[in-house]
């Protein structure tokens, strides 16, 4: 646990929250400012500050979670679909540095997340950029 983490303290349970899951790994809850009625925070156990950090036993027993709570999410809201969000570093919108992933129910024409106009690659950058990010892999 981290000193004056919010989100180790919460998934810890000794700070209340309205839990939706709860297992050895992590703790889901109900996010506080939702974007959406239902809109849930998976909070692993063990403190990572983002996805840079995280283990690999861990990041697959979150993900089979977060799985199975949206199951359960758009059966139980009826929603349309479902987004997992998982923001790593200020530029990508993260606010509170213990990783979460946010689970949201999504109705048609909610507009509730911004969609990004499309790009496109010259001849041949793709392959390049993909083989420069390959070259970094660990
Ligand atoms: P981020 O922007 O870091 O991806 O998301 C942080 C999220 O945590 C926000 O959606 C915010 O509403 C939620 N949040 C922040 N503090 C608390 C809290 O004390 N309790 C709960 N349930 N959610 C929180
Ligand atoms: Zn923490």
């Amino acid at each position: 646990m981290q000193e004056n983490c919010i989100f180790c303290k919460i998934a810890a349970g000794e700070i209340p929250s309205a839990t939706i899951y709860e297992d050895e790994v992590c703790r889901v809850i109900l996010d506080i400012a939702p974007a959406a009625k239902g809109h849930a925070i998976l909070l692993p156990k063990k403190h990572f500050a983002n996805i840079f950090e995280i283990d690999k036993e861990t990041a697959g027993s979150i993900l089979y979670t977060a799985s199975r709570v949206a199951a359960a999410m758009k059966e139980a809201l009826g929603c349309d679909g479902i987004n997992l969000l998982q923001n790593n570093g200020p530029a990508a919108g993260q606010t509170v540095f213990h990783l979460h992933i946010h689970i949201i129910p999504r109705f048609e024409n909610d507009g509730l997340l911004p969609t990004w106009e499309q790009g496109s690659y010259a001849d041949g950058e793709a392959a390049e950029v993909a083989q420069k990010i390959q070259n970094c892999l660990k």
